[in-house]
């Protein structure tokens, strides 16, 4: 039998992976095997797949069979291409290990460098480099990188020895420490791993390398990689792959270097080699902030020879992949070598400039831009955000998880009091705290974002942060707050209370200064505050978003309930109005004293007094709806809530009267007191009569027309002559008369006999030819269930999938969200406090101190009412769409629900052939988008399958 394959071999130029083996490679394996093979300088290496990291996972944590052999045979390889031995103390081969799942998943896991260190191989790189003092600085940061990633201490305790020698020694870098300085230091850190982890520090090469591929395949499940694969939808099965490459070294003096490197701008787009290096280093001082980086062109000057050789392998790789790049790269003395490509993360305003450049650059089609750009960044264009050249050119100071999206800046608050405070000056606040809590929500709701230094995607801060609307990085582990005395460490920055923080929430990235924000040019286009012609990024959203409608088959409308957000609809490309929820009409404060009278009403004939009254108030309304879709259809839905929410709370009502009752003096008469107590204590009875112990089960939807048939007489009256009043003039219109909540067959005739019939009276009065549809939604499993029956009445189904969603699964769509959050944590998460601070090896939670003996269950990948859960409610709905067809050829399907703008709902949408989706007004650019990609993805899929 054919052994199993889980190492993948690269180096002089020959790889045995490619670019297009993602799956089984992850991003960064794939791109070095590519790399290789176009014959760009690559070190050698290995990559062991994701397929090893799955079964790893099957197997109890045991590495697949024969796959630590195949690394031993590729190690040879990798040393007979490099000239040098893994764990030979004469020429020394020290190699890198870095995780590389399919996408790229920021913060999974930490690169270790330097592996295969040890008191004798050390000795080997002091020979070869004559340069002690390299030797032990690759050493000690080789300790502080094992310990940290794989043996799950804390960075900081290494930091803190290395800030002790500092000050002793009375300097400010580490490159002032001398080769002495650093052997002690390299002692200290061996007994701190002692003293930490009751073991030494392993000295075997091999054993090294086998306890760091088990630590990035463990990181697969560490609490920041699912929290983070929960956001973005990426399934726990992938696993990561591990790869493993042969060091070069950045750090050996003036003409080595170390970079990153952009080949078009990421936060612009704008089509210009982006890219930063530091000389003399090794790639972790990039990212820790420490040194200042020089801007790439700086090369040119330093080492000519690499530069001109790095220009000339971006080109040769945008070429190649005809896409933006993220490189990665060492010199190490003159000589180049690639340590990584991808396809480069992106705004969402670089991503469309890119996709519409490379377009207009003629490198991709139209199908291939629309495709290109996520629904999600396409959103990004809808937020506040940092003056690109000004974020171009700050600082990053630190970087956590972008957990609430848009850009915010103002003065740092350390409490939510000191937030609330400083608003209540006129100030903007951003609130930085280790952690937020619930007591904290003054503060949250004060400040204009947060910045915490715990949690993850799905903690406190983040989760109230995209309620909320507001700004949010978490978990940025280089905030250190000291509340006591009011001041804050990030990174390289010693901040105090009311200075000033940028953060971004689209990158995580931290700026400790002012930057400044403009609000959406979109938004200012849509309401004609910028004219189009001035806003290019208006421009090139519109180009995108009508490349992405000729290829969509859903329609887009809009959920709107007033004229307002249907013009805002229409100016985002709505084409119709799929739900106007009629009740938020009745709440404005001119008719809600007249329904609550009208609900109050004893009588059929008294309702009709009061309903007479509200008449010409839905009409107006609806002829405002109308007038903003200018002949797009307009579906509006019967009163649907039930009616005790209209009326005050029983409980306000029993302090009002306690209150009345009390006061014997005050302003008004003793008669005119007894009314009020009167009035209050009849409509505290109605409260009373009116309540219900399920009321989300109870009187409302359609049971509330055939109980009250009044009530749609009157709505109905007010759609149809509103329409007949534009029909008059001239125009198009066909109304859309939706019933709510239906079950059964028989609930929709009878409202719908009632419907047509004031209908039909309406025409006739007016004279005029109009015609008019009446459906319903479809919210309720039974009415799934018997949707072929419905549809013999029912001309169109909406599905409300917030309903269906509560009914199918049995959860209250207002109480849920406490388990639904417990139900998605997985491993790594404390049970207790749901912080993700837990010490492994004890199995407790440092924020708390809960001692987890049993870990959450992973009962749920995602939310359901965030994303529609497409086996069971979309099981329904299948069944539902394929029988209302069955009975009536011409059936209009759409969704309505909050799933009607949420990108896998649509795809889900368009592959069970409904023809529209109904969203909020924001949404619908989104919408539009994700429309176009459920088509060209089923054309792929198609395709992949014919071959
Ligand atoms: C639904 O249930 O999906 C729906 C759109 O109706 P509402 O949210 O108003 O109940
Ligand atoms: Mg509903």
């Amino acid at each position: 039998m054919k052994k199993k394959k889980y190492v993948y071999y690269f180096g002089s130029g020959k790889a045995e992976g490619r670019g297009n083996m993602k799956d089984l490679l992850g991003g960064k394996g794939a791109g070095l095997a590519e790399m290789t093979r176009l014959g760009i300088p690559v070190p050698a290496g290995f990559t062991i797949t994701t397929q090893a990291c799955v079964e790893f996972f099957a197997n109890r944590k045991r590495f697949p069979k024969g796959m630590w052999e195949q690394a031993l045979q590729d190690m040879k390889r990798v040393e007979r291409a490099m000239g040098m031995t893994f764990g030979d103390p004469h020429r020394p081969l020290l190699v890198s290990v870095r995780s590389g799942a399919k996408a790229s998943m920021p913060g999974m896991m930490d690169t270790v460098l330097n592996l295969g260190l040890n008191e004798d191989t050390l000795k080997g790189i002091v020979q070869k480099t004559g340069n002690e003092r390299f030797a032990y600085d690759a050493y000690r940061r080789f300790i502080t990188m094992f310990g940290s990633i794989v043996m799950d201490m804390k960075r900081e305790q290494f930091e803190h020895l290395l800030d002790e020698v500092k000050k002793r020694k009375r300097v400010k870098l580490d490159t002032d420490l001398d080769a002495g300085d650093l052997k002690f230091l390299v002692a200290q850190y061996r007994k701190l791993v002692r003293q930490e982890t009751g073991r030494e520090f392993p000295d075997d090469p091999y054993e090294q390398l086998r306890m760091a591929i088990e630590a990035v395949f463990n990181s697969w499940f560490g609490a920041r990689a699912v929290a983070y694969r929960r956001l973005q939808g990426i399934p726990d099965a992938w696993g990561t792959a591990v790869n493993i490459v042969a060091m070069v070294f950045g750090n050996m003096g003036e003409t080595s270097g170390t970079g990153v490197a952009f080949t078009r701008n990421p936060s612009s787009g704008e089509r210009r080699f982006f890219g930063e290096c530091l000389m003399n280093a090794q790639g972790e001082d990039v990212v820790a902030g420490i040194r200042t980086p020089l801007p790439i062109e700086a090369l040119a000057k330093k080492v000519p020879s690499a530069y001109r050789e790095l220009l000339r392998v971006f080109k040769k790789l945008e070429n190649h992949y005809r896409d933006m790049l993220d490189l990665e790269f060492t010199i190490q003395e003159s000589k180049l070598y690639m340590l990584q490509t991808r396809v480069g993360k992106r705004t969402g305003l670089a991503a469309v400039k890119i996709a519409v450049d490379m377009v207009k650059e003629k490198r991709i089609s139209k199908e291939e831009a629309v495709l290109r750009v996520s629904p999600d960044q396409i959103a990004q264009y809808l937020y506040p955000i940092f003056d690109t050249q000004a974020e171009g050119a700050a600082r990053s100071v630190g970087k956590g998880l972008p957990a609430g999206p848009g850009a915010a800046a103002g003065k740092i608050a350390l409490s939510p009091d000191k937030a609330v405070e400083m608003r209540a000056k006129g100030e903007r606040v951003i609130l930085v705290r280790r952690e937020t809590s619930p007591d904290d929500i003054q503060g949250m709701d004060a400040a204009m974002g947060f910045l915490t230094a715990k949690g993850g995607m799905t903690s406190h801060a983040a989760v109230v942060a995209r309620q909320m609307g507001k700004v949010c990085v978490a978990g940025c582990e280089a905030v250190e707050v000291n509340e006591a005395q009011r001041t804050v460490r990030i990174g390289p920055a010693s901040l105090k209370e009311g200075d000033h923080l940028s953060i971004s929430g689209f990158s995580g990235q931290v700026y400790a200064q002012d930057l400044p924000v403009v609000s959406s040019e979109v938004i200012q286009v849509i309401q004609g505050t910028l004219p189009s012609g001035r806003s290019q990024k208006f421009r090139y959203f519109a180009t995108l978003l009508n490349w992405a409608d000729q290829f969509r088959r859903l329609r887009v409308r809009a959920n709107a309930d007033v004229p307002e957000q249907a013009r805002i609809a229409r100016g985002f490309g709505a084409e119709g109005i799929g739900l106007c929820r009629t009740e938020h009409m009745f709440f404005e404060e001119d008719r809600i004293p007249i329904m609550q009278s009208m609900i109050l009403s004893r009588t059929r004939e008294e309702r009709e007094e009061f309903l007479n009254k509200l008449l010409p108030l839905q009409k107006s309304d609806f002829l405002g709806l109308y007038r903003e879709m200018q002949g797009f259809p307009v579906t509006i839905r019967l009163l649907d809530p039930p009616l005790h929410e209209f009326l005050p709370k029983r409980e306000d009502l029993m302090v009002d009267i306690a209150r009345l009752e009390g006061n014997n003096g005050g302003s008004v008469s003793a008669d005119q007191r007894a009314a009020q107590i009167n009035e209050k204590r009849k409509l505290l009875a109605r409260v009373e009569e009116l309540h219900e112990f399920n009321p989300m089960l109870g009187l409302r939807g359609c049971r509330l027309g055939i109980t009250m048939p009044e009530i749609t007489r009157m709505q109905v009256r007010a759609i149809l002559e509103a329409a007949c009043e534009i029909a008059r003039e001239g125009k198009k219109i066909v109304p859309e008369i939706m019933i709510p909540l239906v079950g059964m067959v028989t609930e929709m005739k009878a409202q719908k006999d009632l419907v047509r019939k004031t209908a039909d009276d309406v025409i006739r009065q007016y004279g005029v030819k109009l015609n008019y549809l009446v459906g319903t939604m479809i919210e309720l499993p039974r009415a799934a269930v018997t949707a072929g029956e419905i549809a013999e009445e029912a001309e169109f189904f909406s599905f409300g999938t917030n309903d269906m969603t509560q009914t199918t699964y049995g959860f209250s769509r207002d109480d849920a969200a406490k388990f639904i959050q417990f139900y998605m944590t997985t491993a790594d998460l404390c049970p207790n406090c749901h912080g993700s601070d837990v010490d492994k090896r004890s199995n407790t939670c440092r924020s708390c101190g809960f001692v987890i003996t049993e870990q959450p269950a992973n009962i749920i990948e995602f939310d359901p009412f965030a994303t529609l859960d497409q086996q069971g409610v979309g099981g329904l709905m299948r069944r539902a769409a394929w029988d209302g067809r069955h009975t009536r050829k011409d059936i209009k399907l759409g969704i309505c629900g909050e799933h009607g703008g949420d990108p896998a709902s649509i795809d889900f949408c368009h592959r069970i052939g409904l023809d529209y989706v109904s969203c909020s007004p924001y949404r619908v650019p989104i919408a539009r988008l994700a429309a176009a990609h459920a088509v060209l993805l089923q054309k792929k899929q198609n395709k992949e399958k014919d071959i």
